[in-house]
């Protein structure tokens, strides 16, 4: 076996992170412990979002509900028009859910363990030890896609990122430190997010780059080895564009569950993998009416799948009366509703065709 060389140490990257810690709003000043609630709201935020993004999010969230009782009183609609634009309304929806039980049933704390936290919904394995151990500042193994660019590169393993999961985490547990183990965990973080980046890693400016086989073998950029993209599935669907005299038009909240959970829509038919004829779609129309298809159509791409929406609009205004199954709103009252990114294409095709 090859000698492993000088091996990384924690102290190191504690020292570089004193240096080069980024300031990001959910953080605490140096030395300060991050409150749980801002950790906790920052880290689902984060999940599948950049940091840039997040950002006024999580200010206008703090702002508006500064603790995790005041979230727990709001309502679910509330949250998820603020969450409009960040996607997965799941994690919104779960979001509401644990700062119900934290506010109703732990007296408002978020438990200092790793275990309990991860009882909690919507936390998972990797926000359970995050918290833990920007939080509480618990040993907790913090494992997200930049720690394992690290692991692989530091200790040069290589194969597909599935297969080596198991290792990236072990070594990833036997790096972290019992002193400082937040700031450990935020630091290997930023390491990944500033000088191990995916593409051309910055090794002159790392404080682990003596003790880096991925760097000594000249493979580091190579780690981890990307996994072949797999063809992202098409849906297709078709929209019913109701309009009343009035200009309303009719919409309805999406099961609480699933893609989209609990947002507001304008009535399709299912997304299926086939394309749909007019004749075909009408069986799905909320209301007895005429329909025209709208030239164009809506693309929107989700992470398992790509939708093709057409547009059929009712061709005869439909009588003023409440939909039994949705609501009659106006187009300049949309923007009141928890409409995902998705609907609001199709309400810019509708009201705007020529723009399809
Ligand atoms: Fe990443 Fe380079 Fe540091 Fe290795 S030396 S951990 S490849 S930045």
């Amino acid at each position: 076996m090859n000698d492993p060389g000088p091996r990384p140490e924690a102290g190191a990257l504690l020292a570089w992170y004193d240096r080069n810690r980024r300031t990001l709003p959910w953080r605490a000043a140096p030395g300060a412990r991050a409150e749980p609630y801002r950790v906790w709201l920052s880290e689902i935020m984060l999940q599948q979002t950049t940091v840039a993004a997040v950002g006024p999010y999580f200010r206008a969230f703090v702002a508006r509900w500064p603790r995790v009782d005041d979230l727990a009183a709001a309502p679910l609609d509330d949250l998820l028009h603020a969450w409009q634009g960040l996607g997965y309304y799941a994690r919104a929806r779960n979001l509401h859910r644990c700062a119900r039980v934290v506010a109703g049933e732990l007296g408002g704390r978020f438990p200092a363990d790793e275990a309990a936290l991860r009882r909690l919904p919507g936390i998972g394995a990797y926000t359970a030890a995050a918290i833990a151990a920007i939080a509480f500042d618990l040993p907790a193994v913090v494992v997200d896609g930049n720690v394992e660019r690290v692991m692989a590169r530091l200790f040069a393993l290589d194969g597909p990122r599935a297969t080596i999961k198991p290792a990236l985490r072990a070594r990833a547990a036997a790096l972290t430190p019992d002193r400082r183990p937040g700031d450990y965990a935020q630091g290997v973080m930023d390491l990944g997010a500033t000088v191990c980046a995916p593409r051309a890693p910055a090794c002159d400016r790392c404080p682990w780059a003596g003790a880096c086989r991925g760097r000594m073998l000249g493979i580091a950029e190579t780690l981890p080895r990307r996994a072949a993209r797999a063809r992202r599935p098409e849906r297709h669907g078709v929209v019913f564009w109701a309009r009343r005299g009035d200009g309303a038009v009719l919409l309805r909240r999406r099961a609480e569950n699933g893609l989209l959970g609990g947002m507001m829509e304008f009535p399709s038919t299912p997304w299926r993998e086939a394309p749909w004829t007019l004749d075909e779609a009408r069986a799905h129309a909320p209301i007895e009416a005429r329909w025209r298809p709208l030239d164009g159509a809506v693309r929107h791409v989700f992470t398992h799948f790509a939708l093709t929406l057409s547009v059929a609009l009712s061709v005869d205004e439909v009588p003023a009366r409440d939909g039994s199954d949705g609501v009659w709103r106006r187009p300049e009252d949309f923007a009141a509703l928890a409409l995902p990114t998705v609907m609001k294409k199709v309400a810019r095709l509708a009201l705007n065709p020529s723009e399809g």
